[in-house]
Formats: structure tokens, sequence, C-alpha cells
């Protein structure tokens, strides 16, 4: 591509691939960025990476400069501010060092030019960037930059959260929340809810804006994700509106914050404290849910984490069985109230509560498979069918597929080390700490002996491998910055 056609960052659709024939180096640049992708998407997850990552695209690898367009210059600006460091480093782990990327803003075909004002509120009111939401239809106040309002969910509600011994003081805390007299605030404030995914976090949030509306319709309920009120913070900022912006927060009862832990970035912190503060200084109610505590909320200031302690923090766990079974009859009574003549035998459900020891969103991932499965093949529910499309799915769903040579080049990509090394008898600790990981996710994650994994690790002794495991089992407890490597490589492996 040549540099006077793209300008600095401006780039034509289509100049990347010569004379609009796909080269041999574009498909590979292609691939390439595809891993790039699925690394982005692992490290940040499906929601963040959506947002500012689904629409970028390679354009140029050159030397030691990596070239990536993006369709809007909000979306340039966005990823230069907040994700260079990241994209340059992930970038770099699956293209080979590189000494600068360039983001640039693709148009097709037509010369760039600074968008007319209705165009940028249309950018703004993007489908597919959604904008913070209200609840209540009385209450609704309006978000600069858009009046898409998305609702709550209302098909999450108390009535169809089942309690057990692992969420029930999420659920007390969540139903104290909802049921304080309007002007009243419980003791604590914030209420922040914490639980790995799948454990019911949005399902509470939704129950308690829900409970709020149906009792008090009048009362003012904002429900955002960390991740949206970033955006519409950037859109405010755009439009040179931070006022309303501000002015939102200060208009309602009730704030429920959805996946916390996306909240990053300093000016973002600033803001949200500002808001945060004034509310709770108001004595009206702040609930958080978030997949950590505050206290290992590393991208946030100490000061919002202690406030954030300053509230009340409950985890909600795994379910045991009991919950499990519940949980699926719940979910089995819902399904055939909407299918008449659904039959799910009893032992089926049975298998499905005993073999998944996840939480509701696996439990429910696992029934509608084996419906969809009945459903496209016409065959009657039965146990031997249950088992058959569950196979793959137990709580360590992936042990029959995951192989340890997976491992060794996940393992070894990741701290870039040769597998040649990992295989050696060398002991220098850049070479010794991945190998040691690589024997505990080999222990974790497939169903190999400590012999073989020994074997498969060079020809080492099943001791080797037993205090390779151990140890990196203890260290994961104290050592956070471990514990997130550790399940991020999880995430890599399991994605293949
Ligand atoms: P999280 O936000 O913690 O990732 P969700 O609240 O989205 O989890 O829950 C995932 C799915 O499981 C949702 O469909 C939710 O309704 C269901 N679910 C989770 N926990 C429960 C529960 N205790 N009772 C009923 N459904 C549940
Ligand atoms: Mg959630």
């Amino acid at each position: 591509m040549s540099a006077a056609l793209c300008g600095e960052d401006l780039c034509p659709k289509g100049t990347k691939v010569v004379a609009g024939q796909m080269t041999g180096i574009a498909i590979d640049l292609k691939e390439k960025w595809d891993r790039v992708s699925k690394r982005l998407r692992a490290e940040l997850g499906e929601d963040l990476f959506t947002s500012w990552f689904a629409r970028m695209e390679p354009e140029e690898l050159n030397g030691g400069r990596f070239a990536v367009s993006v369709p809007t210059r909000f979306l340039k600006t966005w990823i230069e501010t907040h994700y260079i460091a990241k994209l340059h480093k992930t970038s770099e782990a699956e293209l080979g060092q590189i000494d600068a990327v360039q983001v640039r803003v693709r148009i097709r075909g037509v010369p760039h030019r600074a968008p007319e004002p209705s165009e940028r509120r249309v950018e703004a009111r993007s489908p597919d960037v959604a904008l913070p939401f209200m609840a209540a239809p009385a209450a609704t106040i309006t978000v600069q930059a858009g009046d898409r309002a998305l609702s709550l969910d209302p098909t999450q509600t108390f009535d169809n959260f089942v309690v057990g011994s692992s969420n029930q003081l999420a659920h007390a805390g969540a139903c104290r929340v909802a049921d304080a007299q309007p002007g009243t605030t419980v003791s604590f404030n914030p209420l922040f809810i914490h639980a790995g995914a799948g454990l019911g976090k949005t399902h509470l949030l939704n129950a308690i804006g829900n409970r709020i509306r149906e009792k008090g319709p009048e009362r003012r309920v904002l429900f955002l994700t960390a991740e949206r009120f970033m955006y519409s913070f950037v859109v405010a900022l755009r439009q040179r509106d931070t006022i309303s912006f501000k002015d939102q927060f200060q208009a309602v009862d009730v704030l429920l914050i959805d996946d916390f832990q996306f909240l990053q970035g300093k000016t973002m912190q600033t803001e949200f404290c500002h808001a945060f503060n004034s509310l709770v200084d108001s004595r009206r109610q702040v609930i958080i849910a978030a997949d950590v505590p505050p206290a290992q909320l590393d991208a946030i200031d100490q000061r919002m984490r202690s406030r954030l302690m300053g509230g009340l923090v409950i985890d909600i766990e795994l379910p045991d069985l009991d919950l499990r079974r519940r949980i699926v009859m719940s979910r089995y009574a819902g399904l055939q109230s909407r299918t008449p003549g659904l039959v799910i035998p009893d032992d089926v459900l049975e298998f499905i509560a005993n073999k998944i020891t996840g939480g509701g969103r696996e439990l429910e991932g696992a029934m509608n498979r084996v419906l969809a499965y009945q459903q496209f093949n016409h065959q009657p529910i039965t146990l031997d069918l249950a088992a058959m499309v569950l196979r793959d799915l137990s709580a360590n769903p992936d042990q029959c597929r995951i192989k340890i040579d997976d491992i060794l080049k996940i393992v070894g990509r990741h701290y870039n080390v040769a597998r040649t090394d990992l295989l050696s008898p060398r002991r220098a600790r850049t070479v010794v700490v991945p190998r040691q990981i690589g024997m505990y996710l080999a222990k974790k994650m497939t169903a190999r002996s400590l012999p073989e994994i020994g074997r498969r690790f060079g020809g080492r002794d099943h001791s080797t491998v037993l205090h390779a495991v151990r140890k990196i089992e203890e260290q994961i407890k104290t050592d956070d910055r471990l514990a997130r490597e550790v399940a991020l490589l999880i995430r890599l492996i399991e994605q293949g």
C-alpha cells in the first residue's frame, strides 16, 4: 500500500491487497490477525472486545510497523488512548517484534472529511454499541447521544431466582435493597456482589431493578455496565456535553452497575467516583456486580476500592447439587410453560444436575443443547442421548479434547520459550516457571496421569510433576498476577 494513498492515518478500503487480489502475504496477515484477535478476545472478554476490536482489520505489516484500521475516527482515538499498549503487546506475541502500531481510519473510497453533526449522532447511536439504558419508562432520562433505551430483562426476577446455600446471602442482600422504602437506604451502600461467570449476578441486578420498578414506578433506576458508562462518557466528551452526562446521575434513585471489573482508565474512574460519591452521599442506593471482590480490582484506585469495601460485599459460590437440581427443575418448568407437551424424563434432569457442575448459565446451556439435539434429530430425549450430547460438557469440559501438545504450544508462545527448552533439562528460571505452569495445566486440563505428563515434558519423573503442580497451586492462592496469567492460559488453551 502506498503511503501517498493512505495519508498518515487514513486508509482507503481495499488498498491493502495488491490490485484487488488476495495475495499470499495478505492471507498470511489475515491469519495472524485472527490469532491476535483471539488473544485480545480472551484477555479482554467478549464485551470489551466486541465494542472496540470487532471491527478492526489488519492493513499492513511492514518491517517493524504494523498498521490496523477501524471504521471511525472515534474508535481510532479511543483505541489510541486506552488500548494502544495492549494492542502492541498482543500483536507482538503473535507477529513478532513490532516497533509501532498505527491505527488508521478506514474509508470506503471517499475522501475523509470531518463528520457532520448529524453523522456524529448516527455513529453515537449505531446499534452495535449500546448506550446506558433507563429501566423505568416513567423515569426515562435522556442520555446524551441517543435514546436507544434498552430495558431491564423482565424475565429475570426474584421469583425465578433459585436460592441455595451458595447464593443465599447475595439474594438476601439484593432483596433488602430492592424492598427498602423509597427515600430510605439500607445500612449498606453500596451492595457489591461478586462471583464467577454465569452464577447469577446479572440476574440479581435485573431482579432488583424489576422489583423496584414494580413497587414504585416513579422511582428512577439506571442500569448500565461499566463499559457502557465509559462509552457514554466518551460520547459526552465528544459532544462537549459532560454536564448532562453528570446530570443523569443526579436524577437517579438507584444505580445498578454490571461487570464493574471492566471500568478502566483514570478519567473514567474519576468520573465514576464523582457519580458514585454523590449518590452514596445523598443516600441513594448503588449496587455493583463484578467478577472479583473490590480488593482484587487492580485497575481501580485504592481509595475507590476502600469505598467499595465500605458497603456490603457478598459473593456467590458455585451451586451444590441440591441447588443445581432446583435450577434445572425451575428452568424445565419455564420451558414447559412455553412448549406444551415437552417432556424431559427425570433421569435426564438428574443427569444434567449431576454432570454439569457450573452455575445457572452452564445448566441452561446443557438443557438447551439436549433440546436442540433432540429437535434436530427427532429423537426422544433419553439418558443415552443426554450422555452423548453432553459428553464434552462435564466439570472439566475439555478433558478429552485438550492435548498436552496444545498446552506446550500455547505456554511456549505466551512466555516466549521454545518447545525444545520446555522439554530440555535447562534450569533457567525463565524456562522453569513456564514449564511448571505447563505441567500444572496438563494435570488440570487433561486426564493424563502424573507419570505420563512427566514423560511428555521431556521424560521427567512423576514426583517432579507433582512438585510443579503443588507449587503452582500454592502460588496461585497468593499471587494474583500469576492466577490471572494461568486463567488466561486456560482460556487460550480452551479456545484452541
Ligand atoms: P452472571 O451475570 O453472574 O455471569 P447471569 O446472571 O447472567 O450470570 O446468569 C446466567 C444464567 O443463569 C441466566 O440465564 C440466569 O437466569 C441463570 N441463573 C443463574 N443463577 C440462577 C439461579 N440461582 N436461579 C435461576 N437462574 C439462575
Ligand atoms: Mg453478567
